[in-house]
This record gives structure tokens, C-alpha cells and sequence, in this order.
């Protein structure tokens, strides 16, 4: 069993990378980001619930999420291991995950951050915005207010990680190939 949390900024290419990791590791990716907007698209209970805060580029209440995140891991019970995109976010949700999996004897292998300058970042969102469809992609005041909120709740993840021995940062400019090399060098030492 491996888990890796994919750890970085909003833009940082999390989902792009986790979409080539996920195949050649075998890894299970749960993408939260992702999960919220299928449930915003089905107008589910959880959408209506998330949607105020995903629409203003907040993060959804920690409960919310811990319990949704419980449930995705719960669905893929025979996995290899997973690929967590976009959680934990806080550290409420760090000790959160790591209670949950210590009750299945797993744990965190390894958090490993896509480091990348914010001004490049926001502007790849921008773009990304133009073809997403995603509200939180369409507004500059929008997605500062995320860079605040990573800053200010998600941030501290990497101390806690690096404590354990578990933060691994990694260059996240250049191709998309190159990245994913990048984060395979790292996850083939684990
Ligand atoms: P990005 O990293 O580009 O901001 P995501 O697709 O990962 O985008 O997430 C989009 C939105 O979904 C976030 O801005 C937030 O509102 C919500 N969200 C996703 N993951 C979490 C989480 N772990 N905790 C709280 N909110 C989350």
C-alpha cells in the first residue's frame, strides 16, 4: 500500500500529473476538487452545500470534506494504494486523514509538492478559465482569494509533513513530461 498526497498551490498541475501517475503506479486517484464539481453538475445534498464556497474560491468546511473523502476511499477498498489530489487542505483534514487510515493500518507514504511562482500559476488559471467552464477560474479577484486561502489554512501542511519526514518538493515548471519524471524519481525511492 502507497499513498501520496499531491500537494501544491491552485494552477500547480496536480490533476494533470495525478491523470499519468495514477496508470503507471496503479495508484487509485481521488481528486476532491473533482468529486465537488461532479456533485455541483448532479446538483446533489453535497453540491447545493459546496457550491457557495467553491463559487467564491473558499475552501468548503472541513467536516464536509473529511466526511466525502472517507467516503471515496471507502468505495475503493482493494486498491493498490491512492493518489490524493486537492486534500488534505488544512491540518484539521491532515490529522483527519491520517486517524482514518490509521484505523485501516495505512498511512501517508509521502506529500509531494509541484512548486511553482504564484504570478505564473495565476495566469495559467486565467487561461485555464477560457476553456474550463469552472467559475472559480473566470476572476482574478476569485482566484487570489484561493492563493489566500492556501496560504493561510493550506501552507502549514507542508511543516506538518516535513516533521514527519514525508515532504518531498519538486521543481513544477517545465514539460509536463519532465514533471511527471520528476515526481516518478521521487515516488520509486519510496
Ligand atoms: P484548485 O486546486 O485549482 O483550487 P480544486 O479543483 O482542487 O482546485 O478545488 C476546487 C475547489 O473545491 C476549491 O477552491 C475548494 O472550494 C474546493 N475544495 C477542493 N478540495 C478541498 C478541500 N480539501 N477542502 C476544502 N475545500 C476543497
Amino acid at each position: 500500500m502507497i499513498n501520496i498526497v499531491l500537494f501544491g498551490k491552485p494552477g500547480a498541475g496536480k490533476g494533470t500529473q495525478a491523470e499519468f501517475l495514477k496508470g503507471k503506479y496503479n495508484l487509485t486517484h481521488i481528486s476532491t476538487g473533482d468529486v465537488f464539481r461532479y456533485n455541483l453538475k448532479n446538483d446533489t445534498e453535497l453540491g447545493k452545500l459546496a457550491r457557495t464556497y467553491m463559487d467564491a474560491g473558499d475552501l468548503v468546511p472541513d467536516e464536509l470534506t473529511i466526511k466525502m473523502l472517507q467516503d471515496e476511499v471507502e468505495k475503493h477498498h482493494d486498491t493498490k494504494g491512492f493518489l490524493f489530489d486537492g486534500f488534505p487542505r488544512t491540518i484539521a483534514q491532515a490529522g483527519a486523514l491520517d486517524a482514518f487510515l490509521s484505523t485501516k493500518n495505512w498511512e501517508v507514504t509521502a506529500t509531494i509538492a509541484l512548486e511553482a511562482d504564484d504570478e505564473i500559476l495565476i495566469q495559467r488559471l486565467l487561461e485555464r478559465g477560457k476553456t474550463s467552464g469552472r467559475v472559480d477560474d473566470q476572476d482574478e479577484d476569485k482566484i487570489r482569494n484561493r492563493y489566500q486561502e492556501y496560504n493561510e489554512k493550506t501552507a502549514p501542511l507542508m511543516e506538518y509533513y516535513q516533521k514527519q519526514n514525508k515532504f518531498y518538493p519538486v521543481n513544477g515548471i517545465g514539460s509536463i513530461v519532465e514533471i511527471t519524471e520528476r515526481l516518478s524519481k521521487v515516488i520509486e525511492t519510496l
